[in-house]
């Protein structure tokens, strides 16, 4: 049947009239899930549009530079292992993710400190964002309560409301999560009856704030977890992304029963693959893989096959030191730009990996609201409510390093620097 004219009336002779619709109006309203109604698109996503123009420098999103990856070698190992492995890479595979490349991953995750991992304790899934999914049905129903840091990633967050568990922030400082605050917020849950579910944390080069939890905080916490019976989701993209130093020791390498780990290929080779990971304890793995093959049925096989190909034939941990030396370039760039323009009033975190900065305005600045003047001149950030379940976060932004050339970036911070002078002197 042809859908009628959405702007105007139905309904002709012999047909029972249907009431106009205005098209902005959406007809299933009252049908959808109550899971829906937590659904909001990201500050990101929103961004999207604008940070596609060529004229405006893009601190937003936070795109790994795939240009440096080796396009042409990485193209003919695609094509070698279509031709030379055949069919089976177009084929369906295992619900839990290829043999071979869970074996690698194990591999990967040692250079963490991981060295009691077993491949079948490993999931493969669309990213690591399919994996926060995952661990999130599996374990919350709706009103129970996740703790997270404050801020916290804003793609966790989104996973969190539309299952409807409720996030419950724990402040951070320069050292990472604060163990005290922790503390607070399960005695607090507590007292109140909440289920508290899990503890979700990104130990290092933290998305937005781009601070790495220090050792010692990293024993505490563990302690913490212990004392109060505490699973803790360790989401962990950025961990082999240091400018200046060694890999920290995972939190997993320290509980295996306690802590579910979350990796990701996105930041050490390709996003666009879509391959991470979750390493959990067997009888945890066991729901995911179910939980998994409700939603995908199995991960995709050819870039599985990529991605296990590319760490047995390519120089991948050599890349990744290509990748650091661009990023630290780009880093440097951001903080020395920051020093020299930023009004005073004005802070921000000092990333020794990842991707972001993390900026606080003078005070009573808010860049939600400062964020269509920032356009009018030409520099996209994600503001830092978005960052926050709870309304937090109007005084803060997240810049992001990884994507834009150093000239660029200084280009965009003396801009952003020139928007921020101006609301000032409003
Ligand atoms: N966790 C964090 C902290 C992230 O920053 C990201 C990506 N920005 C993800 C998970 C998801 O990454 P992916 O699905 O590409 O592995």
């Amino acid at each position: 049947m042809p859908s009628p004219t959405p702007d105007l009336p139905v309904g002709t002779a012999g047909q029972v009239p249907v009431p106009a619709r205005h098209p902005r109006l959406d007809p299933l309203a009252d049908r959808y899930a109550a899971r829906t109604h937590g659904m909001k698109s990201s500050e990101i996503r929103a961004l999207f549009s604008v940070v596609s123009r060529p004229e405006v420098v893009s601190l937003a999103g936070g795109m790994p530079a795939v240009t440096a990856l080796p396009l042409d070698a990485v193209g003919s190992m695609i094509g070698e292992l279509v031709s030379g492995m055949g069919a089976q890479t177009l084929q369906y595979g295992s619900g839990q993710g290829d043999p071979r490349l869970r074996e690698r991953i194990c591999d990967v995750m040692a250079l963490e400190g991981i060295t009691d991992a077993s491949p079948s304790e490993v999931v493969v899934t669309v990213g690591s964002q399919q994996a926060l999914d995952l661990v999130t049905r599996v374990f919350c129903d709706p009103g129970d309560v996740v703790l997270a840091e404050a801020p916290s990633y804003v793609g966790a967050l989104g996973v969190f409301q539309a299952a409807q568990a409720r996030v419950q922030h724990v402040a951070m400082d320069d050292d990472g999560l604060v163990p005290e605050a922790l503390e607070d917020a399960l005695v607090e849950c507590r007292a109140r009856g909440d289920k508290v579910k899990f503890l979700y944390t990104i130990p290092n080069f933290h998305n937005p704030a781009g601070i790495t939890l220090t050792e010692e905080r990293r024993v505490r916490i563990m302690e913490i977890a212990d004392r109060y019976d505490l699973l803790v989701v360790e989401d962990n993209p950025y961990g082999l992304l240091g400018f200046d130093r060694e890999p920290m020791r995972a939190l997993r390498a320290r509980d295996a029963e306690r802590v579910i780990y979350l990796g990701s290929f996105s930041k050490t080779f390709s996003p666009g693959l879509r391959v991470g990971w979750v390493l959990a304890p067997l009888a945890v793995r066991e729901k995911l893989v179910l939980a998994t093959e409700a939603q995908v049925l199995c991960p995709p096989s050819l870039t599985q096959y990529a991605v296990a190909r590319y760490l047995d034939t390519q120089p991948w941990q050599q890349q990744i030191k290509t990748f650091i030396e661009l990023y630290r370039e780009r880093r440097d760039a951001t903080l020395e730009s920051l020093a020299a323009l930023m009004p005073p009033g004005t802070t921000w975190t000092r990333p020794d990996g990842g991707f972001y900065v993390w900026l606080k305005l003078p005070s009573g600045l808010d860049a939600k609201l400062m964020q269509p003047r920032a356009v009018s001149a030409h520099v996209a950030y994600v503001p830092g409510i978005g960052f926050y379940a709870d309304g937090q976060g109007k005084e803060y932004m997240r810049l992001s390093y990884c994507y834009p050339e150093p000239d660029q970036i200084r280009e965009g911070v003396r801009r952003l620097a020139r928007v921020v002078e101006a609301e000032l002197d409003l």
